[in-house]
Formats: C-alpha cells, sequence, structure tokens
C-alpha cells in the first residue's frame, strides 16, 4: 500500500510525491532521531505542529517525534536524551540548543482502563501505549494529527486534517464538550492556533468554550502560567485578547481585569492594554525580549491603578499605596496563574516605579536608571504617555533623557553599585 494514495474510512496516506513536505524544511536533528529510530526497526513519524506548519508554509518552532518504541527504548538509542513527564511521559533528546520531543504511540484516554480522570473527566495521568492510529485520534486538533513517516516520506491522515488545513479551521477530533472536559487546556490552544494560523475554529469546537470555560478553573496554576504567556507572547497578542474577551474566557485567566471591564471601564486605560499589546507584539516579532512580568503588570494596571487612587488622592504619596495594592492584587492573581516570583516582583516594581516619572529634577532620575526594572517601568510610563494617561512632556523627557546616556544603561540590567552616601545637605547650598 505504501505510495499510493489510500482512501478509507480512517486514513489518508498521501505518498511523498503528492504533499509539499520535504527534509530540506526538517531540522538535522530531527531527521537523525526519526532516522535512528527507524533503523532500529521503530516506527517514527514527525507529527504535531512541525508537520501542520510545514503543510502551512510556516517555518515551524519544533519539531515533535512519534514512535512506537517505549520511552526506555528511545532514551536507551540515545546517549543525549532524558524521560520527563508525568502526566505524559516523554523522552526529550538533545542536539545543542536543540530538543527534539519524542513520545510513543498513546491510545485514547477513554478506552483505557488505565487513564485516571478526576471528577470533571480532567485526565489526570495517560500513559497507556497504543498504535499510531489510537494515537492519531487522542490528539486535540486533526490538523495536529498528521503524521509524517520517516519509513517512505509519505503523509498520513487519519482524522480528516487536511481537509480542515484546505478549510482553515480548528476541528476538535472527537466530541467537543468531552475533549475539553479531558483537559481544559484546549480551549485555551484553540485561541492559540486560531490566531497564530489565522484559522477559524469550527462552530462546535467554538461554542463548547462557552460552555466548558469555566473547567479552567480545575487546571493547575503552574500549567496555566505556560499556557497564558504562550498566548501572550505569541506576536498576536492584541488577537489573542479580543479572542479572550469574546469567548468569555478571560475571568478565568485574570478575574480582576475582567471585573473591570464589565465595571464601564475608562477608555483610556482600555486604549492603554491595546497599545501595550501592540508593543508586546512588536517585540517578540522583531525578535527582541519580552517578559511574563510585563503581561501581568499591564493586564493589572487598570485594577491597581484603581484600587491605589481609592485608597490614596495625594500623588505625592502615591508609591506605598501602589506597593500595598500592588501586593494585594498580586496575591489573587496568583491563585488562578502561578507567576514565579521574579516575574510577579518585576510585575510589582514597574507599578510602584511609575510614579517617580513624575521627578526630574536633582539626582533621582540618574538613580532611577539603576533599577533592575527601568526599561521595562519606562516602556510601561510612555505607553501611558501615548494613551494621555501621563503627561506626554514628561515621557519626551525621560526618552531624551536616556538618549544621552550610556548605552550600557539600556542594554542590559544596570549593575548594582554600592549605595551612595549622600552628603548632608547645608542650608543655604
Ligand atoms: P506549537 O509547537 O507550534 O506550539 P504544536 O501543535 O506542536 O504547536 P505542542 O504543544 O508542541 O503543540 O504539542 C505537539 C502535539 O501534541 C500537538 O500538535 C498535538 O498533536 C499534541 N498535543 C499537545 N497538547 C495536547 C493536548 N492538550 N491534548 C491533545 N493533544 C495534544
Ligand atoms: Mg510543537
Amino acid at each position: 500500500m505504501k505510495n499510493e494514495e489510500v482512501f478509507s474510512d480512517k486514513l489518508t496516506v498521501i505518498p511523498r510525491n503528492r504533499h509539499s513536505i520535504s527534509r530540506k524544511s526538517i531540522s538535522d536533528s530531527a531527521l537523525k532521531v526519526l532516522y535512528r529510530l527507524s533503523k532500529s526497526g521503530h516506527r517514527a513519524c514527525l507529527v504535531g505542529g512541525g508537520v501542520r506548519d510545514l503543510l502551512l508554509g510556516i517555518h515551524p518552532k519544533d519539531f515533535d517525534v512519534a514512535t512506537d518504541a517505549t520511552p526506555e527504548e528511545v532514551r536507551a538509542l540515545f546517549k543525549n536524551s532524558r524521560i520527563i513527564g508525568r502526566r505524559f511521559r516523554l523522552v526529550h533528546i538533545r542536539f545543542g540548543r536543540d530538543i527534539i520531543e519524542v513520545a510513543t504511540f498513546r491510545a485514547h484516554a477513554e478506552d483505557s482502563p488505565k487513564t485516571e480522570l478526576d471528577s470533571n473527566g480532567r485526565i489526570l495521568r495517560d500513559n497507556t501505549f497504543g498504535d499510531i492510529e489510537e494515537d492519531a485520534i487522542r490528539r486535540d486538533f486533526t490538523v495536529n494529527a498528521l503524521y509524517y513517516d520517516i519509513a517512505d516520506y509519505s503523509l498520513l491522515d487519519y482524522a480528516g486534517g487536511l481537509d480542515d488545513i484546505d478549510r482553515r479551521q480548528l476541528r476538535l477530533i472527537g466530541d467537543a464538550a468531552t475533549r475539553y472536559q479531558e483537559d481544559p487546556v484546549r480551549m485555551l490552544r484553540a485561541l492559540r492556533f486560531a490566531t497564530k494560523l489565522d484559522f477559524d475554529i469550527e462552530a462546535s469546537a467554538a461554542s463548547a468554550i462557552h460552555d466548558n470555560g469555566h473547567l479552567l478553573a480545575v487546571v493547575p496554576p503552574a500549567r496555566m502560567f505556560d499556557e497564558v504567556i504562550k498566548l501572550f507572547h505569541s506576536g498576536r497578542a492584541v488577537r489573542v485578547f479580543a479572542l479572550l474577551r469574546e469567548f468569555s474566557l478571560l475571568k478565568y485567566l485574570v478575574p480582576a481585569l475582567d471585573e473591570w471591564l464589565r465595571d464601564d471601564p475608562s477608555e483610556n486605560l482600555l486604549d492603554f492594554i491595546d497599545q501595550a499589546l501592540v508593543n508586546t507584539d512588536t517585540r517578540v516579532n522583531s525578535g527582541k525580549p519580552v517578559s511574563p512580568g510585563f503581561i501581568f503588570a499591564v493586564l493589572l494596571w487598570p485594577v491597581v491603578l484603581q484600587q491605589a487612587n481609592q485608597i490614596q488622592s495625594d500623588r505625592q504619596r502615591m508609591i506605598p499605596a501602589l506597593v500595598q495594592v500592588g501586593e494585594t492584587v498580586m496575591k489573587r492573581q496568583v491563585r488562578h496563574i502561578s507567576i514565579p516570583r521574579r516575574f510577579s516582583q518585576m510585575a510589582r516594581d514597574i507599578w510602584s516605579t511609575q510614579p517617580r516619572f513624575h521627578r526630574t529634577q536633582g539626582k533621582q532620575p540618574q538613580r532611577m536608571l539603576e533599577f533592575p526594572v527601568f526599561r521595562a517601568a519606562y516602556d510601561f510610563m510612555y505607553i501611558q504617555a501615548m494613551v494621555g494617561l501621563f503627561p506626554h512632556k514628561l515621557g519626551r523627557w525621560w526618552t531624551d533623557f536616556q538618549a544621552d546616556q550610556e548605552p550600557s544603561h539600556t542594554a542590559e540590567p544596570a549593575k548594582r553599585k554600592r549605595p551612595r552616601r549622600r552628603r548632608p545637605r547645608r542650608d543655604g547650598n
């Protein structure tokens, strides 16, 4: 049957000369893994985002391999490998900075007595090995379940993914609600792929998001962090944010912001979020570094600002108010998304630094340059100035002030200097 187009209920095989994937566009590391597995008598295929993206003419972010070799067998074949994962056991094979993820074919959760589910139907552990067809249908979207078989370079489609690539739509394999219940993160993945690929979310997959969004509350906060950052650092954060609102998912990610949005939000703070996300997208798309600390600082700023204004009307005393409110707001937020401390601290520092941009006299500006968070806080302030939340003139002042400084100040976080001893100021001097 190899090398011929095969159509059956379950499987379509597209031979090597009838599809667009060439070995030239697959990384050497991935090819090495595929060939070594294959030479050792195993079935080995490229699968997932790598195949999907190549078919769409997008450069894949990474390459995932699926095989019938067990994790231990894979581990034994590659010195540079280690077994990872709890929910799924996977093997990571490292080639310099490149990591190839190898997964053993697994069966669909529901069909397996070994799958552990929680009371919401969420899969807790799922390590039942299966054949390639079972492996295909336990994947999330049809377009993520295409296999490039290294044995004869054919493309295997068990779930109708090729049609959906043509239709540019994300369709879940099987019943949408069940698939979200098994793993609510798939709802966030739907939004991520829809924006990344510019695909529609097929109707039943879309409507089931509206009904099942609340299940995101049971996802472990650490996994939420990973997924949310993938969304906001995708280079399409503006669109992602709009979709999160459209699908009513924001309340499970950043509930305080969702409440603020429902409560007649001010236009310029909305513009601020938008502009900050535009800024993040521009940075991501031009290869500049971005930080989760900045994203959370942006998303929670309306809430922090509103509460700080409530407890303190005197601008001179704004810093302690922002410190205090920042702590409470962050405490609530990390119950939903566990933000590593260095990032939550960064967000709080960005907030409490904002009032200092009002001061352009004396030594204060120079000192500001030494704050590790200065660059991010400056960007944050500048975006506020763009939308009328901060005086334009001051924004420009800081831009000029920075431009006059040594480049080392902005290129890298400033080294901490010895605290400067202040000379006692004498009256009349
Ligand atoms: P990208 O790497 O571009 O983010 P991807 O589709 O490769 O996209 P990964 O998270 O790398 O996404 O996962 C690789 C593959 O594993 C997916 O294409 C999909 O087939 C499967 N997969 C990943 N996460 C899930 C999930 N939550 N449920 C079902 N299948 C999944
Ligand atoms: Mg991938």
